[in-house]
């Protein structure tokens, strides 16, 4: 068998191109353009990146992007001062903090200085509690993503048993509640976890969220598995590779998202779809 990609590049840019349409409807019935603040402390490279692309992914939505690049010495106080000022600014409708911040920086305290109705990383304890209850409300971009692939994939998620690798707020821990609510059977994976290939081959979805480059051997894959590959590493020669190993588990799985072009681009047109999402509901269309 081989496993059929899920083209996580082309799917975003269809959900984003969805957007740029939302977005361009609002504009005709005289709603302004949705507004994204985007905070970057210090020089860390991966974050350079990311918000690059979080940025180029505005424009194209018609998203407007506010880019605040704080240095890395700033103290606590400063910084959750900007983020005062920007839950209380009208035209920013979501806020992002780019993270990992410095080590001097608690980021429990700023993710819970965030407005949770600006909150379009989804991370804030308000947001985390709905998703936690199977409520509606902003959900971490990352796993909704997931959730989105899945869909356009066609595959039913009801019944299944899922096996998820990585327990983190951002990832593994909402990934968990996300496939809870759509019927699945789970177990959550991490480092204490014991005899962790025979969980894996009980998988009919597996999605792996560890931060170990191509960590799942093929032989671990049930045959027939939908495999979702979360992890971005990077290796020495430059390259990135996810966290299984994509040709051997390609031969055994019916479904794989490659890496780079899997949940990377999913989850950056999610932040948009968020952002969206909290200027619909700060300023509803009522036509
Ligand atoms: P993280 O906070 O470092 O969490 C990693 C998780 O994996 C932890 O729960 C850890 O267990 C578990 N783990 C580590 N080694 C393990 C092992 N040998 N066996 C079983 N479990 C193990 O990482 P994260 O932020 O969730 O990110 C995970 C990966 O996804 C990274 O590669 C990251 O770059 C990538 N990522 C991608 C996107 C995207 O858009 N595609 C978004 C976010 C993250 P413990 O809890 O016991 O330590």
């Amino acid at each position: 068998m081989t496993a059929q990609l899920i083209d996580g590049k082309q799917i975003s840019q269809q959900l984003i191109e969805q957007i740029r349409q939302r977005v361009a409807a609002r504009s005709d019935r005289g709603k302004r353009a949705p507004g994204l603040a985007v905070v970057r402390v210090g020089e860390d490279p991966a974050s350079r990146i990311y918000v690059r692309n979080k940025l180029k992914a505005c424009e194209r939505a018609g998203v407007q992007s506010f880019s605040h690049e704080v240095p890395d010495s700033v103290a606590q106080p400063e910084l959750l001062a900007l983020i005062d000022r920007l839950n209380g600014d009208p035209a920013v409708d979501g806020i992002l903090v780019q993270l990992p911040l410095p080590d001097h920086i608690d980021s429990d305290a700023v993710t819970d200085s965030i407005e949770p109705s600006k909150d379009v990383d989804g991370f804030h304890p308000y947001n985390i509690g709905r998703l936690m209850l199977g409520l509606p409300g902003l959900r971490p971009c990352t796993p909704r993503g997931v959730m989105t692939l899945l869909q356009h994939a066609g595959i039913d998620i009801d019944g299944k048993d899922a096996v998820i690798l990585g327990r983190s707020n951002i990832v593994g821990r909402p990934m968990a509640l996300e496939l809870l609510h759509a019927g699945a059977t789970i177990t959550v994976c991490h480092s204490r976890t014991r005899e962790l290939p025979e969980k894996v081959a009980r998988a009919d979805l597996l999605v792996a969220a560890l931060g170990k480059p191509r960590f799942v051997q093929g032989s671990w894959v049930k045959p027939g598995a939908v495999v979702i590959d979360v992890g971005i590493n990077r290796l020495d020669n430059g390259s990135l590779v996810g966290d299984v190993d994509f040709e051997a588990v390609r031969r055994e799985a019916a479904w794989i998202t490659p890496v780079p072009g899997g949940v990377g681009p999913m989850t950056v047109a999610t932040l948009l779809e968020n952002t969206l999402q909290a200027a619909e509901i700060r300023d509803p269309d009522r036509s």
